[in-house]
């Protein structure tokens, strides 16, 4: 087992969800009310609160079954309903949708360089784990969408009760993967996933959110690889690293 570990966010760096979600809510409200006539907007500015990820501080140990997990989220969900101008008793039903409407696999998309990328690296000795502010059911979904085999763990915020930017999420990964000599973080949010890690002594790299980066983030992580009388891209050497694209949005 080689010494070198790749973090790994999922959403938007990885593989995406269509509408994320916004685009959720809406599909579960027309399973209920189909011609109901809103939209992704008008939903989504009442999600911009009280997800786990909102709150990285406070952290959410005691959510740890994945029924209490969602039982937690359901009133935001319900709450974006309602604001929305939905009938109580359809928010409700809706509300109860998108747990199973989120985790449909068939809803997500892999980048097309997802793959090729964490076969290159692996080629070279790096082994990956994701490290993800989710839902439970991620690495399920994961295993759907083919993916799960190619990491050793997958460090997910819903399971660890941590959420990035917290560096107890990143503490997880680092033990997760035995404290290696090299590691890297990539992700395509600045905050979450790069500030995050940095704090942790962690080197990020970030990520256009649709997946457009990872060819680059691949060159950087063998360039360092290869530079052998430069330093190594440790956790003592920790450095931002970002290409000069526009920030990413927030979950
Ligand atoms: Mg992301």
């Amino acid at each position: 087992m080689t010494d070198h570990v790749v973090l790994w966010d999922f959403d938007g760096t990885l593989a995406t969800r269509q509408g994320m979600w916004r685009g959720c809510l809406v599909e579960a409200l027309s399973a209920v009310s189909p011609g109901h006539g809103v939209t992704g907007d008008d939903v989504g500015q009442w999600l911009n609160e009280g997800f786990p990820w909102h709150d990285p501080d406070a952290g959410h140990p005691s959510l740890d079954t994945p029924d209490l997990w969602w039982d937690a989220l359901r009133p935001v969900l319900l709450n974006a309903y309602l604001r929305t101008g939905v009938g109580s008793a359809v928010a409700s039903q809706a509300a109860e949708l998108v747990r199973g409407c989120y985790t449909d696999p068939t809803r997500w998309t892999v980048f097309p360089d997802t793959v090729a990328v964490l076969e290159e690296l692996a080629g070279t000795g790096w082994r990956h784990i994701v490290v993800s502010n989710h839902v439970p059911e991620l690495d399920a979904l994961m295993e759907a969408l083919g993916l799960r085999p190619y990491f050793e763990a997958v460090v997910n915020s819903a399971l660890t009760g941590w959420e990035k930017p917290n560096p107890r999420i990143f503490e997880a990964a680092l033990q997760q993967a035995g404290h290696p000599e090299r590691v890297w973080m990539v992700g395509d949010n600045p905050t979450a996933d790069i500030a995050g890690a940095h704090a942790a002594g962690i080197p990020g790299i970030l990520v256009a959110p649709d997946g457009t980066g990872l060819k680059s983030a691949v060159r950087q992580i063998k360039s360092q690889t290869n530079r052998s009388a430069a330093p190594p891209a440790s956790r003592s050497t920790a450095a931002f690293a970002s290409p000069s694209i526009p920030s990413a949005p927030t979950r």
